[in-house]
């Protein structure tokens, strides 16, 4: 008999995967809440958010039935020259708890499309306005998704060295993290020039980079210096948004508002493709004329799908519940009383917490190939125990469902500490 692994083998190419070297798929067939259960009888304690979407926990009712709903009413429907209310209300509920200066909203379906689509929005702005400017601004180590664009402007590194001769030029700074700032802050004063178009950031968290965090504080003052030339804003919160942080989104911990926003993951919370860019009146505007080449030529068969915006308002149902609102609140502090013990570990380093948001770095004095594999061998023990976890190199991160009991955060908490005894031994 064949496995569901094998059959996966015989046909599969899966994301981020040396297939040659990688083991088995593992399959899952149900989820529940915070749990994923394997086709062998066995449960894992979900602590990424399913690759940081799942906000609300798997196969929640509510949004089950919204879904469902919708499926039997509007499956989709083209979304130029047409309109339907799930996208309407989601726009509607969406933008009063955004920063307040974001006032349209354009669909499409993934983080990186978000991206691909702020991008062309602030290029064209300044093309419409007849001042074309061809500087782009990020950080080092950002990570803006895996399209071209979304490549261009995240950090540059092994995953994206075949592509770097068709990648467009970027500026980087470093990341201003905490003791950095006066130094980025110095360099940034170069690099905002009246030429800049753009200056694009994960606000507070570089996910993908390594769970890199930084302050408002810092982040506030580079905004307020590149908004001096003109200069667009865009927050990708793709990661960040949704309650992470902490806050509804990270942009809330700013003074200076974003000119544009990218959303997606925790959007549908985490059940279908959706992603959503935000931006200004004044960028809006800049595209309003009767010459047709000032138009955004951009579009996806599935802009504004009607069953996951359906999605998207089921998961804002929940999301902006006091309930939730207190389970967002819980997790952090739980989070806080185990970083105090996590700190005391020889193996441990640079514990940093925003919001659910906990990560921190393994290390280690001796250069064995056993802590070389580090990665690997934190994956395999952390999964053994029943817990999912994907460290990035030698960062451990947790991001649990908001729905994570503290009984199931103590689950984790103790799998990662039986992991640090075996580092220290
Ligand atoms: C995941 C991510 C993206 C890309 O989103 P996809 O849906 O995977 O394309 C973009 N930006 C940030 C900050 C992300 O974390």
């Amino acid at each position: 008999m064949t496995t569901l692994s094998q059959r996966d083998q015989a046909v599969i190419w899966h994301p981020f995967t040396q297939m040659q070297t990688a083991p088995m798929p593992i399959p899952i067939v149900r989820g529940k809440g915070s749990v994923l259960y394997t086709e062998d009888g066995g449960e894992l304690l979900d602590m990424i958010s399913s690759w940081w979407v799942t906000i609300h926990g798997h196969a929640h009712t509510h949004i089950a039935e919204r879904v469902s709903a919708q499926l039997r009413t509007l499956e989709h429907t083209i979304f130029a020259g047409f309109t339907h209310e799930p996208a309407v209300q989601l726009a509607e509920r969406l933008l009063p708890v955004l920063p307040t200066n974001q006032r349209r909203v354009f669909y499409s379906d993934n983080g990186s499309t978000a991206v691909e689509v702020a991008l062309k929005m602030a290029f064209q702005y300044w093309h419409n306005l007849g001042k074309p400017r061809r500087k782009v601004v990020a950080f080092d180590d950002a990570y803006h998704g895996d399209t071209f664009g979304a490549m261009a402007v995240g950090g540059r590194s092994a995953f994206t060295a075949p592509f770097a001769p068709f990648l467009f030029d970027v500026t980087y700074l470093p990341a201003p993290v905490p003791g950095r700032e006066a130094e980025v802050l110095e360099l940034a004063r170069a690099v905002f020039t009246d030429e800049v178009a753009a200056f694009i950031v994960e606000p507070l968290v570089q996910g993908a980079g390594g769970m890199v965090m930084y302050e408002p504080d810092v982040l506030d003052q580079l905004f307020a210096m590149a908004r001096t030339q003109g200069t667009l804003l865009i927050a990708d919160e793709v990661m960040t948004g949704f309650g992470r942080t902490g806050k509804l989104f990270a942009s809330h911990y700013l003074t200076e508002q974003p000119d544009l926003m990218c959303l997606s993951k925790g959007l549908t919370g985490g059940t279908m493709a959706l992603s959503i860019t935000t931006c200004t009146e004044a960028i809006y505007d800049a595209f309003l004329s009767t010459d047709k080449m000032k138009t955004l030529f951009h579009g996806h068969s599935f802009t504004a799908n009607p069953v996951a915006c359906a999605a998207s308002l089921a998961s804002l149902d929940l999301l902006l519940t006091s309930e939730r609102q207190a389970d967002i609140q819980r997790i952090a502090d739980q989070h806080t009383a185990f970083a105090i013990r996590l700190r005391q570990s020889p193996v441990v380093g640079n514990v940093r917490q925003r919001g659910t948001l906990l990560a921190f770095d393994l290390v280690t004095s001796g250069q064995t190939s056993y802590f070389n594999n580090i990665r690997d061998v934190a994956y395999d023990f952390l999964l053994e125990k029943g817990v999912l976890m994907r460290p990035l190199g030698n960062v451990l991160y947790l991001m649990p469902p908001y729905c994570t009991t503290n009984a199931q955060l103590q689950v984790a908490y103790e799998a990662v500490f039986a992991l640090l005894a075996q580092l220290e031994a």
